[in-house]
């Protein structure tokens, strides 16, 4: 299967992606990681990305596109992407589409998490201390998720009409929301 998690940066997408992977058998692809591998390892990419990264800003659709090819036509992963971080955009949502056809694949569950912003400004202030990510600073925090709702809004509107797409309540316990989650594989 290959699944999407949508929703604001601590909606715990990273989380229930770990749970899918085990239990799928699947592949995580988050861009967040993606990215911040390319910083640690001090690439070209790294380079340029490494200021939008610090200071909350997404970073060029071209650049997330680019890096998410050799996943998607990789044939050990093949119907087994859990998407968390992407797509954030609507261009990034609609390079999906074009990449999943030409790949012969196709999207099963679309998951949005969704979580009110005081409950991300708690959560990901935790996070900072267990994690010590630069961007996890609460001002930064605020402006990663103000971008979110500014530029993934289209990409809700986009997938909501799915029938694959489901709204789940992200702000209750792990287990809870990974129990919702369960319901939906029909595994
Ligand atoms: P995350 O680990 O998903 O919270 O992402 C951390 C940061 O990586 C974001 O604030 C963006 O700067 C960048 N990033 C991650 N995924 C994407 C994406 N799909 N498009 C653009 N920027 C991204």
């Amino acid at each position: 299967m290959n699944i999407i998690l949508f929703g604001p940066p601590g909606a715990g997408k990273g989380t229930q992606a770990k749970y899918l992977v085990k239990k799928l058998n699947g592949f995580q692809i988050s861009t967040g990681d993606i990215l911040r591998d390319e910083i640690n390892k001090d690439t070209d990419i790294g380079k340029k990305i490494v200021n939008n990264m610090n200071d909350g800003r997404f970073v060029d659709d071209e650049i997330v596109n680019n890096l998410l090819k050799k996943y998607i036509f990789d044939p050990s992963k093949r119907q087994k992407l859990i998407f968390d971080g992407y797509p954030r955009s609507l261009s990034q949502a609609k390079n999906l589409d074009i990449l999943l056809k030409s790949s012969n694949q196709k999207i099963d569950l679309i998951l949005f998490l969704n979580v009110n912003k005081e409950t991300i400004l708690k959560r990901i202030q935790k996070r900072k201390i267990l994690e010590k990510r630069l961007d996890d600073d609460l001002n930064i925090i605020i402006k990663r998720y103000d971008t979110y709702i500014e530029t993934t809004k289209p990409v809700l509107d986009y997938y909501s009409k799915n029938s694959n797409f489901h709204e789940i309540d992200g702000s209750t316990e792990i287990d809870k929301i990974t129990s919702k989650i369960e319901g939906f594989l029909n595994v």
